[in-house]
């Protein structure tokens, strides 16, 4: 009977817990696992919740919670005590407690025995002719669909348990749009079967695996028959079924149901996920509908979830999901929420964002990803035999190209190349405006303010310092552009799974791709796209390598500096250094992936239809991350570059004639010459040392920093001036100039980015440890560079 149906004072022994998975799971943590004894301290009529004890605790069940919880009773117990003609051996210290006590055990484990199996699958993929063998029943076998009409019911003897074997109507969706779907539904989610056999038809694995998708969203136990093996050999496709299995987290066994090849194998599986003799059988996955729809299932999810009721019978991921799919029936249930108006807004609100972002629809963009997942996990498993088929669609023609064994990298090279030059080329012209316009921001704002530290503050600290950062701003967006672009189209999915393989030789996932790429704008968008990655040793690792990516913050510093000192070959210390910062991104994510547990869980790598990108929404995308750096300049960077302001001009701002002196007798002087120790062995002097303090807030304010710091007599307002870089060469040695760009290269990621590590990593720890490591790397290798070139030289 059920939990909940014990009486005040009543005993009981735990046969099982059903329910979803995400349920059971919670309801095993309070103890209510199999064999436990408990025993009811309060079960009014009408009280929730219902008191227990169990394992020596008092807690605390809901009604609901209750009924799904299956015990042996006392009260069944002494019926089948008194029913059995040959009674127990009594021995000789029993009291009749412990008879009781041992026949409920006993009775509990029997009933434990029972398995009961629900079969869904398609129409026609062969879920009767399952039924009929394993039952020995004799149900209609016909080759159209609609056959099965609603539920039969078969038992039979397996393993040493007993089988209670339904076959459901076959659906392609569990959508309630039609009867059978919804019959097949209810029956999933009422019933609650033990395991679920999803009956796959093997020839036509896109359409199957849609349902299976449904299935892994509600959070089941499912074994896969993947029925017409036959059919599959037969064709000489090829498919590697352990890694799917893997892939989509439930065992698969391969049948045949008209023979009955592998039946046994599938009950045995059954009996095993049932059990759970093997935790690698299974294990809940979920499907990554991509960042946007993702977060609009986070958010509905959040709300649903407050509702405690509701989680006993529905996993609230799915119920968010279904919601968000204009589900009838889920709707009817969210109605029934005090909060309802919330979530109803919420989903009116989430579906003109995505609308917005991709075009379409929360509906088809989920029907859309569930699609692009399959097509991920059967092209990493699926090899057809190519010389029988046609390739059919327009996406699989482009694949064919694009992931070609010989063509894929040129062409991934070829278009990087593409993206990187069109951004600094197309990128110079907007640059020169907003160069212009700060320019006479400033000139203006000079001229209507009095004299006085408040004008050298907006003109100097302000309009200057974010200024400086604004001109990237134009490189920024395009690069974004660029990507999203690329994004959109469907392509980069297809670079992060051509990717795939190296990246796991350094311990990350092909997923680990882009953010890396991103990595070159800006650092911080770079941090937060790693949310894309499921495994969560590849996202920390991928989050701790990104500063090493050379961001576009670093680039000035590299122009004037390269440009100073080496001017005949400024294009190769460039690319040098962007290669630097790749190989040394590559030696930490391997040296990392030591330290980290193992969670390299196989996940897919969804494969969307290739698109043309429509330009609204590639305006959006580069919106949502030009808008990243956008705040990450109107804050952090305007009071740090205030700070650098500040402690530039005070004290002794009217004490000296030039500027440069003034600024050696100013606080970030004295932090500069307090840093010379450390940073005389890397052939910098206490200036540049300021420069580096100035980047730690953002690496474009190194360069007007050092502006600062070696002008003469006024200030030098932008990097590429050439008084600048006379400056420089007279006080550093081509040595220290280089080590110097190695340095601000790897050194600490600057503030946002630090803030955007803890944040998306969800802890300090981290952030410090990125601080860290970057400081120390930088510190050495700017040492090895140092003495490395001034012996060449
Ligand atoms: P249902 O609609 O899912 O119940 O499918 P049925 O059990 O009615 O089977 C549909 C058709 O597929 C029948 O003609 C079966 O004989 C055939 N069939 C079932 N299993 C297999 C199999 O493993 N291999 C092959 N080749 N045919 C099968
Ligand atoms: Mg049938």
């Amino acid at each position: 009977m059920r939990l909940s149906e014990l009486k005040t004072g009543e005993r009981g022994v735990i046969v099982k817990v059903n329910g979803h998975g995400g349920f059971r799971k919670r309801v095993k943590e309070m103890g209510f696992v199999k064999g436990n004894k408990v025993k009811v301290i309060l079960n009014a009529p009408l009280r929730d919740p219902i008191e227990y004890e169990i394992i020596g605790y008092k807690i605390s069940l809901r009604r609901e919670q209750a009924e799904k919880v299956e015990v042996i009773s006392e009260s069944e117990a002494k019926e089948m005590l008194m029913a059995s003609e040959n009674l127990p051996p009594i021995e000789a210290d029993d009291n009749d407690d412990a008879i009781i006590e041992r026949e409920m055990t006993s009775l509990a484990e029997k009933r434990r025995k029972t398995i009961r199996v629900a079969l869904v699958g398609n129409p026609n993929c062969g879920k009767t002719s399952l039924f009929n063998i394993a039952s020995g029943s004799h149900e209609h076998v016909g080759n159209y669909s609609g056959v099965t009409v609603d539920a039969k019911e078969g038992t039979f003897e397996y393993g040493g348990y007993h089988f209670q074997l339904v076959d459901l109507p076959g659906t392609y969706s569990l959508s309630a749009y039609s009867p059978e779907e919804l019959y097949v539904r209810r029956n999933l989610i009422e019933e609650i079967p033990d395991v679920v056999v999803n009956v796959v038809d093997a020839s036509n694995l896109q359409r199957n695996l849609y349902l299976t998708t449904q299935l892994i969203d509600m959070n089941l136990r499912v074994v896969m028959a993947l029925n017409m093996y036959d059919e599959l050999q037969a064709r000489g496709d090829r498919l590697d079924i352990t890694q799917l299995g893997y892939l989509l987290g439930m065992p698969i066994v391969p049948t045949v149901s008209r023979t009955g090849e592998g039946i046994s194998a599938l009950f045995d599986t059954v009996i095993q996920v049932y059990e759970k003799s093997d935790p690698r059988l299974a294990r809940h996955i979920h499907i990554n509908h991509g960042q946007e729809v993702e977060q609009s299932i986070s958010r509905l999810k959040a709300l649903i979830s407050r509702n405690e009721n509701i989680r006993y019978k529905y996993s609230t991921r799915y119920l968010a999901i279904k919601y968000l799919e204009n589900d009838k029936e889920v709707e009817g249930v969210v109605e029934s929420l005090p909060d309802r108006d919330e979530i109803i807004a919420a989903r009116f609100e989430e579906n003109g964002r995505i609308r917005s972002i991709l075009g379409s629809g929360l509906e088809s963009a989920m029907v859309d990803a569930k699609y692009a997942f399959i097509q991920g996990a059967l092209a990493e498993t699926l090899s057809l035999d190519s010389g029988k088929r046609k390739r059919a669609t327009i996406t699989d023609k482009i694949d064919a190209v694009v992931t070609n064994r010989w063509l894929a990298f040129p062409i991934f090279f070829l278009l990087l190349y593409v993206v990187f030059d069109g951004t600094f080329v197309l990128g110079e012209y907007p640059m020169q405006w907003i160069e212009w316009l700060v320019g006479k921001v400033g000139l203006f704002v000079s001229s209507v303010m009095n004299d006085g530290w408040l004008k050298d503050m907006m003109v100097d600290g302000v309009i200057g310092g974010v200024g400086s950062v604004l001109v990237f701003l134009p490189n920024i967006l395009l690069l974004y552009m660029f990507i999203s672009l690329l994004e959109d189209s469907g392509y980069m999915a297809r670079a992060a799974f051509i990717m795939d393989r190296l990246m796991h030789k350094i311990g990350l996932h092909g997923k680990s791709f882009i953010p890396m790429i991103m990595g070159f704008g800006c650092n911080v968008p770079a941090v937060m796209a790693t949310r894309t990655i499921e495994s969560p040793k590849s996202r920390l690792i991928t989050m701790l390598v990104i500063p090493l990516m050379s961001c576009a913050g670093r680039m000035p510093v590299y122009i004037l500096i390269a440009g100073a000192f080496f001017p005949r070959h400024a294009g190769l210390v460039l690319l040098g250094l962007y290669a630097l910062g790749i190989f040394l991104a590559i030696v930490a994510a391997k040296v990392m992936s030591r330290f980290f547990k193992d969670d390299d869980l196989p996940f897919v790598m969804e494969l969307p239809p290739y698109r043309v990108p429509t330009g609204k929404s590639i305006l959006r995308h580069t919106w949502e991350k030009g808008r990243q750096y956008l705040q990450k300049m109107s804050g952090i960077i305007l009071v740090c570059s205030l700070a650098i302001w500040f402690l530039g001009y005070f004290p002794n701002h009217d004490a000296y004639d030039s500027v440069a002196q003034q600024q050696e007798h100013s606080f970030i002087g004295y932090v500069g010459k307090a840093m010379e120790p450390v940073l005389e062995p890397l052939g910098f002097d206490w200036r540049m040392g300021v420069g580096i303090v100035a980047g730690v807030g953002a690496k474009e304010l190194v360069v007007s920093t050092l502006g600062v710091m070696y002008a003469d007599d006024e200030p030098v307002a932008t990097g590429s001036d050439t008084r600048l870089q006379k400056a420089l060469v007279r006080s550093v040695t081509p040595a220290g100039a280089l080590a110097y760009m190695v340095f601000i290269l790897l050194y600490f990621p600057c503030i946002a980015t630090f803030v955007a590590i803890k944040n998306e990593s969800g802890g300090w720890k981290w952030a410090i440890l990125t601080a860290v490591y970057t400081i120390v790397l930088a510190w050495v290798a700017a040492f090895i560079t140092f003495n490395v070139f001034s012996s060449l030289s």
